[in-house]
């Protein structure tokens, strides 16, 4: 899958490079500002809520400005290696990765799938951290049982078969997908915990943004100079499924699942705008289209779900890839929604303060594929109201003959034994 999506976006993303330079003649300023790559100049995707770098890069500009703390890269043969690294990974994405499937578990959970080492572990993670994180090690702890009781079940009843076979996932060449299920597992199995926790800083920010986008709903596709044409039935309903994609994020579970459904959603944009356009389809005019879904879908929990992918997926899929290309894009766009101004969708201030308070016009949404939708609905029930009402008239009609059939027989039986005896 990941050869094939790699070459899905390659153009797109190549087409990205010519566009920074030719977006100053386009008078693109707001798409020219966001760049995906990272801004340290290594291979990686960059992100908005990593200042623009990638989650490597970042975490060695955090080191740098808080020596000792929790970012560990601080020298300078790590910044290099990290850029030797994403280089290699840009070309070979899903090779050559040095996990260590223990350590990864360890640092995920809390605790370690061998029990005389979970001991120790869990007595670290009891001195160090907060009191709710001792139930975030319990359900930790529970999860690593239900693992084995998962691969014991699955693969095999012996529990010393089992024991070796985890001890040998460290030595398989393609730990990742053993590394990918085993996120997803715990991830699943400590939702609750790992999501959205009440009254949180990604809680407030979720019904800011919720908010802002709401009283964007005036923005059309010419504001955002799109030219995607509604009228068209096939743009209408894959734009109907981009939003429809994108909604769905928040009730995924893994992280790995609400990243597919934000590419999921980028692939359907990039299909309409391809219906669209006689042309290639470029970045200059994706980035837009995908504010408009965004938009128009207004995603419940998008803050969350965005921190809850940085937080608990593997950086290698956000820094490179299909899916990291696509989640950069994601986050570009909440951040244009986020700073959103008067001179980015080319207006004056005055005409942007009468749109946001109700005052403005335009009459193109009337096309949205949500009207077009309740208005072909509206359709199918009038359709549906009329053929109910010639189908009672039928069955009226057939009841009618059925009782005048009945009683016409009922009188030739009675007849019967007259006849017979004449
Ligand atoms: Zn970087």
């Amino acid at each position: 899958m990941a050869s094939e999506s790699e070459s899905n976006t390659s153009s797109l993303r190549s087409s990205k490079i010519s566009q920074d330079n030719s977006a100053k003649k386009l008078n693109r300023r707001s798409w020219n500002y966001f760049s995906v790559k990272c801004k340290n100049g290594c291979s990686y995707y960059g992100n908005p809520s990593w200042d623009g770098y990638c989650s490597q890069c970042y975490k060695i500009q955090k080191a740098k400005s808080l020596p000792d703390t929790k970012y560990p890269i601080t020298n300078k043969k790590d910044e290099s290696n990290h850029i030797n690294n994403s280089i290699k990974a840009e070309t070979i994405p899903n090779k050559n990765r040095s996990f260590s499937l223990i350590n990864k578990l360890e640092k995920a959970s809390g605790l370690s799938l061998d029990g005389k080492r979970s001991m120790t572990t869990s007595k670290a993670v009891k001195k160090n951290t907060p009191e709710h994180n001792n139930s975030v090690a319990t359900e930790a702890i529970a999860a690593s049982r239900r693992l084995q009781e998962f691969l014991r079940s699955n693969i095999c009843d012996s529990s010393v078969f089992t024991e070796k076979l985890l001890e040998r996932f460290e030595g398989l060449r393609d730990t990742s997908l053993m590394m990918d299920k085993i996120e997803k597992f715990l991830t699943v199995s400590l939702y609750k915990y790992l999501y959205n926790q009440k009254d949180s800083e990604d809680q407030i920010k979720n019904d800011l943004i919720k908010e802002r986008i709401e009283s964007f709903q005036w923005i059309t596709l010419r504001h955002l100079e799109l030219e995607v044409t509604l009228d068209n039935v096939e743009v209408a309903t894959l734009l109907s499924k981009a939003i429809q994609e994108i909604s769905r994020m928040h009730s995924s579970l893994a992280p790995e699942d609400k990243l597919s459904c934000n590419t999921k959603c980028c692939r359907t944009v990039i299909s309409m705008l391809q219906v669209c356009s006689a042309t290639s389809v470029n970045a200059d005019v994706f980035l837009p289209a995908l504010i408009y879904v965004l938009i128009k879908a207004n995603p419940i929990n998008l803050q969350s779900d965005i921190q809850y992918i940085m937080r608990f997926t593997n950086a290698l899929r956000l820094n490179s890839g299909e899916a990291g290309y696509y989640f950069t894009n994601l986050c570009c766009a909440v951040a244009f929604i986020d700073n959103l101004q008067a001179d980015q969708l080319s207006m004056t201030t005055e005409e942007f303060e009468r749109y946001m308070i109700g005052i403005g016009s335009d009459d193109e949404d009337v096309t949205s594929p949500e009207v077009e939708r309740i208005k072909n609905d509206v359709g199918i029930m009038t359709d549906l109201i009329e053929r109910q009402k010639s189908l009672r008239k039928e069955y009226l009609k057939l009841e009618k003959q059925l009782l005048l059939f009945q009683s016409n027989t009922l009188k030739k039986v009675k007849k019967l034994p007259r006849d017979y005896k004449t």
